[in-house]
């Protein structure tokens, strides 16, 4: 960032230090609680860290070790926005600083798919000034195009989180709920632990085929039994069930869960 001089054209390597630094400034100017503000001054200092080992790299002279360093320093600083959700960097959000060099595609939260009308209003009206953004930032080749674009981003990305978790609350009255829970059908996860990831990426609902027919459907009909094809689990409270009774299986693994309180 060389206000008095900006570079009307960045190499790659120059335009993902030029963002490092944006987002190190972003993440300092951010205001926040105590304990979040620690967070993103680390986040802050990765990201320094990961500007200066791309601001080494120079054609031709340098290897790419530099690259390497700069992606560990990345690694760290997404690490730490992981850790600490209220600092309201998205996932991948270090995308943005690769994208020059990798070409790769711009962080958009999934769907928050809130009950709430005026909810999905504030969403569609976020995720459309983010779109304009990103086609804005693709084309972005300049510092100062750069430099007005990006941090906007990171903003309707900070506003688009925390109407996430204002939507998890809000769809979570029971008032809110529907009757029958909406499925997200998914790959067989290996592990319970793949099953927790699916569901923190997916929502609450979830079905996978099962790989064997040795379990019977939960719906019997007098004590005879049909095969399951499939397992639905409700924040991993799973039912063996067929494709004919998967909403019946969705609602009895919610109505499970909230025994459970
Ligand atoms: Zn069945």
């Amino acid at each position: 960032m060389n206000a008095v001089n900006p570079r009307a054209t960045l190499t790659p390597a120059e335009a993902a230090a030029l963002r490092a630094r944006i987002i190190a400034h972003v993440a300092r100017d951010r205001f926040a609680p105590p304990a979040t503000i620690t967070a993103l001054h680390f986040i802050a200092s990765h990201l320094d860290r990961a500007a200066e080992a791309f601001e080494r790299y120079t054609p031709g002279i340098t290897t790419n070790a530099c690259f390497t360093d700069a992606a560990e320093a990345l690694s760290d600083a997404r690490e730490i926005a992981r850790l600490h959700p209220d600092t309201r960097f998205p996932a991948n959000f270090t995308d943005y600083i690769d994208a020059p060099l990798t070409c790769v595609a711009l962080p958009m939260l999934a769907p928050l798919n809130p009950v709430s009308p005026a909810l999905a209003q504030q969403e569609a009206d976020l995720r459309h000034r983010l779109t304009h953004v990103h086609e804005q930032l693709s084309q972005a080749t300049s510092e100062p195009a750069t430099d007005a674009w990006l941090p906007s981003a990171l903003t309707f990305q900070r506003d688009l989180m925390r109407l996430a978790a204002e939507v998890r609350v809000d769809n979570a009255r029971p008032c809110n709920r529907p009757a029958t829970p909406t499925v997200v059908e998914i790959p067989t996860p290996a592990t319970p632990i793949a099953l927790r990831r699916a569901h923190d990426e997916h929502g609450p609902t979830l079905a996978y085929g099962l790989s064997t027919r040795r379990l019977p459907c939960h719906v019997s009909d007098r004590g005879v039994t049909h095969p399951a094809d499939r397992m639905v689990s409700h924040l991993g409270a799973t039912i063996a069930t067929c494709a004919d009774h998967q909403d019946a299986a969705a609602t009895a693994a919610r109505e499970l869960i909230d025994s459970l309180g």
